[in-house]
């Protein structure tokens, strides 16, 4: 019998056709090795071509025009989190001021924000969209007017697992006050609210193309513009802030941001199976939705009934009810673990204890070891940034929501290589680690 291999929640994969190294190799073959270049120039260009085609074909309020539109411009940068770092910038968030961001999400949503000496103010979910809730939202941003006597400099909704958040009402309030919205669509690459891409909504657009997201670059990132004078502006700051002279000026810090050529000719490559892999996950999830549905204790994350949203489903994700027993729960947090968990590369560094005061429910993690030993990936949901040790000082609007999902919630395999034998398997897993 062979030996079955590891099906990860979502890894690079590469076109059949092999046009990343096609345009990887005309990088070598032009000596164009350098953080700009042809290839940068086009996968911007199939980048704005893909944000800006909307599709109001299936969208019963397609006339509804939520933003006054114009063609959308991108720049490639070396990463999402570049990409929130010079968005945030050009917002011109300064050393105090504040800034509201969805606090359930993966760190780079709010990291960057402390780069500049500001102060996130974090926003809980609503719990259809696990999104930043519009209403605690408007809350946060009188409060913070009255508090501070300032308004928020902006505002950072998540499409957390490619959800959707309420462009609506988030952009609708966001306007009320006068505040410039950073839509992270890093995860939402591709997903639509009423027919429009995620990320042409905000003032910016942050999209990431590091390895385990709905395209690759092996590691990278774009910020979506509103217009020609915003993209020259991140592009300046992405390329360290010359001013136009024979001779190094500057007038301002920059930053080296930019994407390489050689990985924008992967990107490039990526672009031709950009709808493959949406249509892919969107067809994993419906094949979990299936089979998911008639085991007890376990509810799929799915997206609401409403049909302006349009999700790509980048993970599936998953709660689990706490009264379910998992085999082996006995043993659930007994041991320090040694090695990172998920897909993140790199040194995590050792820990004396087990636990922490806010993790998932015992059969939560009972699930993930039980899976593993099947040769699964399965993953806790983000921690919500309000809840992180380094994050202790954060003024924080919350309703419960995420710290209640992160103990429950668990992300599934959905990736381009999950086929749906892998689905089938990975739910008859789930079948056998429930106690009888
Ligand atoms: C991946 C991700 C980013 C950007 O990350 P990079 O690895 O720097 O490209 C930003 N926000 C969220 C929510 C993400 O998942």
């Amino acid at each position: 019998m062979s030996e079955r291999k590891m099906i990860y929640l979502c890894l690079a994969h590469m076109s059949e056709s092999g046009m990343e190294q096609k345009y990887v190799k005309e990088a070598f073959d032009t000596n164009w090795v350098v953080p700009m270049g042809p290839n940068v120039n086009a996968f911007e260009g199939d980048l704005a071509a893909f944000v800006n085609r909307r599709d109001f074909s299936t969208h019963p309020s397609a006339s509804l025009e939520m933003t006054e539109w114009k063609d959308r411009k991108v720049v490639c940068l070396s990463a999402g989190t570049a990409a929130v770092h010079l968005a945030l910038i050009s917002c011109g968030v300064k050393a105090g001021d504040e800034v509201l961001v969805q606090s359930f999400t993966f760190c780079a949503s709010s990291h960057p924000i402390t780069y500049l000496g500001a102060k996130p103010v974090f926003i809980d979910s609503e719990p259809d969209t696990w999104n930043m809730d519009p209403e605690l939202l408007e809350k946060a941003i009188i409060e913070r007017k009255e508090k501070t006597g300032k308004y928020p400099k902006a505002i950072i909704p998540v499409a957390l697992y490619g959800m959707p958040y309420d462009c609506e009402r988030i952009m609708a309030i966001a306007d009320k006050y006068g505040i410039p919205v950073i839509e992270d669509a890093a995860e939402g690459m591709g997903s639509r609210f009423n027919g429009q891409v995620l990320g042409t909504f905000g003032r910016y657009g942050v999209l990431s193309f590091n390895g385990n997201k709905m395209i690759t670059t092996s590691g990278g990132g774009a910020l979506i513009c509103r217009n020609v004078e915003d993209a020259n502006e991140i592009m300046w700051y992405a390329t360290q802030a010359r001013d136009a002279y024979p001779y190094y000026e500057h007038t301002a810090i920059g930053y080296n941001y930019r994407m390489s050529n050689v990985c924008a000719g992967i990107g490039r490559g990526q672009m031709t199976v950009l709808d493959d892999h949406i249509a892919h996950h969107k067809h994993v999830q419906q094949l979990y939705r299936e089979l998911l549905a008639d085991v007890p204790g376990v509810t799929l994350h799915d997206q609401p009934a409403d049909p302006r949203y349009d999700s790509n489903f980048w993970l599936c994700a998953a709660t689990l009810d706490p009264s379910v027993r998992i085999v082996g729960q006995e043993n659930a947090y007994k041991e320090v673990i040694k090695s990172a968990v998920g897909g993140a590369a790199g040194v995590i560094k050792s820990v004396d204890s087990a636990i922490t005061d806010c993790q998932p429910n015992d059969n939560v993690e009972a699930l993930r070891v039980f899976m593993l030993e099947k040769k699964v990936e399965c993953r806790p949901v983000w921690k919500p940034m309000h809840k992180q040790p380094v994050y202790a000082d954060a003024v924080a609007y919350v309703n419960g929501v995420s710290e209640e999902i992160f103990k429950v919630g668990f992300c599934l395999p959905a990736g381009p290589a999950v086929t749906d034998d892998d689905v089938r398997y990975i739910v008859d897993c789930i079948k056998e680690a429930v106690e009888k």
